[in-house]
């Protein structure tokens, strides 16, 4: 079984665009460009699992020289308010791509925010126009950072996607729509799965390539896998340890991160499997500075 290994080829693209923006850095101090690519993240709220996600992506800038400015508002901040905000960093020429970390309070349609951003900076890919040029499988528009980094890693390892039978399990505007098109923009035959699906096993089984992005713990199993396939698992989910009857142990974190796979299980079927953590996770990260890269050198063009 080959383990597609996320974490590595993350490394590699860190080193690929710390020398591209070491290179712009060569040529800003002869020439007249005068920024570094710069990513402003907004969060709303204060989620646990939001903070670890930026964390990530802050380490990542850092890594690589890009400026990350991470925007933190309060639970209360009005719908308004916050596309005010964006629409100034919409016209502020430091700023090379905005992102809003997901998800949103209850009382701010996600979709307006989201549409506030200026296509040309959305890295996230989520606006409209982009979507909509995934849509219309027109390269020029930015690709959602999970299904680019799933592409990119079937890429890596030369796994053909052209002909191939691709299921996708799960439908979410973040992961599962956008994956669908995006491996249908690549001349495979997609089969969308979701709850509704009946038979899942049915289904998943038939695929070549199985990427699952459901957020539920071992959904796939043995009887839903053949020994021919490559399997993605987008799915985070962190399980709580048991604890001791002795209590929390301080050394043992309380809770463990775990994809929608089985590894056990399904790693003794297949012929390849990307890992949680390690595998797509990483590969959302990279890509979406891969895009704020892309951003930069269209916007200084
Ligand atoms: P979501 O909750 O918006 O969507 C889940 C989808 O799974 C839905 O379309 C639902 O119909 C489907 N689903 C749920 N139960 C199912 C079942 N039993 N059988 C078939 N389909 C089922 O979630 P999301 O935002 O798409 O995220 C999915 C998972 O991917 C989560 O675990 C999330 O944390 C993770 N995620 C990972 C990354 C990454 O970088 N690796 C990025 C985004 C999301």
């Amino acid at each position: 079984m080959t383990l597609l290994d996320g974490k590595a080829l993350n490394e590699k693209i860190a080193e690929k665009l710390k020398a591209e923006i070491s290179r712009l850095e060569t040529l800003r101090a002869r020439g007249p460009l005068g920024r570094r690519p710069k990513l402003v993240i907004i969060q709303v709220g204060d989620l646990a699992e939001s903070n670890a996600y930026i964390g990530r992506k802050i380490k990542f800038g850092e890594k690589i020289g890009a400026v990350v400015d991470h925007q933190k508002f309060p639970n209360t901040i009005t719908q308004e308010k916050l596309i005010t905000q964006i629409s100034s960093l919409n016209t502020d020429s430091s700023v090379t791509g905005i992102i809003v970390q997901m998800p949103l309070p209850k009382h701010i349609d996600r979709d307006e925010v989201i549409d506030s951003i200026d296509p040309a900076k959305d890295v996230d890919g989520l606006t409209s126009r982009n979507l909509k040029l995934l849509w219309e499988a027109k390269g020029e528009g930015f690709v959602p950072a999970t299904t680019k980094g799933i592409i990119s890693l079937l890429d890596e390892y030369k796994i053909p996607i052209v002909g191939k039978h691709v299921v996708v399990v799960g439908r979410s505007f973040l992961v599962g729509k956008p994956t669908f098109l995006a491996f249908l923009n690549h001349d495979a035959t997609v089969t969308v799965c979701h709850r509704h699906t009946k038979n899942l096993a049915k289904h998943s089984r038939s695929a070549d390539i199985l990427v699952v992005a459901a957020g539920k713990p071992n959904l796939i199993g043995k009887e839903h896998v053949h020994k021919n396939q490559v399997v993605i698992d987008v799915g985070i989910n962190a399980v709580q340890n048991e604890v001791s009857p002795r209590g929390h142990n301080e050394e043992r974190p309380r809770s463990t991160l775990v994809g929608d796979v089985n590894f056990a299980e399904v790693s003794k079927i297949v012929k390849a499997l990307s890992p949680v953590p390690g595998g797509a996770g990483p590969m959302t990260v990279a890509s979406l500075f891969e895009n704020l890269l892309e951003a930069y050198n269209r916007q200084i063009s």
